[in-house]
């Protein structure tokens, strides 16, 4: 059985650009990076993903019932979704921004049980933020910032992990610590994860399945050597790069001219 599937899914903006006939499945304890140049339509596509937009026409099911069927509650408990680049005009604690991940569980007016706050502290620690769990978040770095995110969508803990560009703004360091995390959540905890990323050796690398979208269209997916090779990334891309197999593993990477 599917986590998620699409069949079919067409969507257009009033501007015009639009995703056409995606067909996508994603089996349970699926890792999926979906690649492909600005504007393409990767935001768009977790967007349908995640019961944010919806779909002109074909269908998106989740665990076999169509996402539109399920209550914003239900939604919450199943998705975790992390924009790129998310605004907080608040001086929220971090603690506090953690603990809404915890909300889609709560009654209304009920308060954080023992077990709900401890998810939370184990969630500030598998993230290494600890340290500034009572730091308002306005005032945090954007890699910072982004592993409150992440934090938040743990504490959630949802069946299905959708990210857009995670590690734009981290360093190497917390790079690698967000992709082990998410591998662990993946593995141990049978998430599934999509992962919008700009780092081609990063995708290769850490995911197990590959989709490429290229003008509104999905044009390949595969593993990472099916769909990242120099002729198709050099068409798509329209970029001078040489993909060759890393020393480390053998996965496709990626070699500026
Ligand atoms: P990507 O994430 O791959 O860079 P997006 O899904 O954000 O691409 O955008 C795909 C295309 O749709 C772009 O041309 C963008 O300008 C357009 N677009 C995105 N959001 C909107 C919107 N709300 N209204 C109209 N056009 C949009
Ligand atoms: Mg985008």
């Amino acid at each position: 059985m599917s986590t998620l599937l699409l069949k079919q899914v067409s969507f257009h903006y009033q501007g015009g650009f639009a995703l056409q006939d995606i067909d996508l499945s994603l089996p349970e304890k699926s890792f999926l990076a979906l690649i492909g140049p600005n504007g393409s339509g990767k935001t768009t596509l977790l967007q349908l993903m995640s019961g944010l937009l919806q779909a002109k026409s074909g269908q998106v099911r989740l665990q076999d019932r169509p996402l539109n069927t399920l209550t914003r509650r239900e939604l919450a408990r199943q998705i975790a979704v992390i924009a790129s680049d998310q605004y907080f005009a608040f001086p929220f604690p971090v603690v506090e921004i953690v603990a809404m991940g915890r909300f889609p569980y709560l009654g209304r007016l009920q308060k954080l049980t023992d077990s709900d706050r401890q998810i939370v502290e184990e969630s500030l620690q598998r993230t290494e933020i600890g340290h500034l769990r009572d730091r308002p978040i306005s005032q945090l770095s954007s890699g910072e910032r982004q592993r409150v995110l992440l934090a938040r969508a743990i504490a959630q803990s949802p069946a299905i992990l959708i990210l857009d560009e995670p590690n734009t703004h981290l360093d190497i360091h917390h790079q690698i610590e967000v992709f082990r995390l998410l591998q662990h959540l993946n593995q141990e905890h049978s998430m599934t994860v999509v992962v919008v990323l700009h780092d081609l050796t990063a995708a290769s690398t850490f995911c197990r399945t590959v989709a490429l979208l290229s003008e509104g269209k999905l044009v390949k997916t595969g593993t990472p050597q099916e769909v990242i090779t120099t002729e198709t990334i050099r068409s798509v891309y329209r970029a001078d790069i040489e993909v060759h197999p890393s020393p480390m593993g053998g996965f496709p990477q990626i070699s500026y001219r």
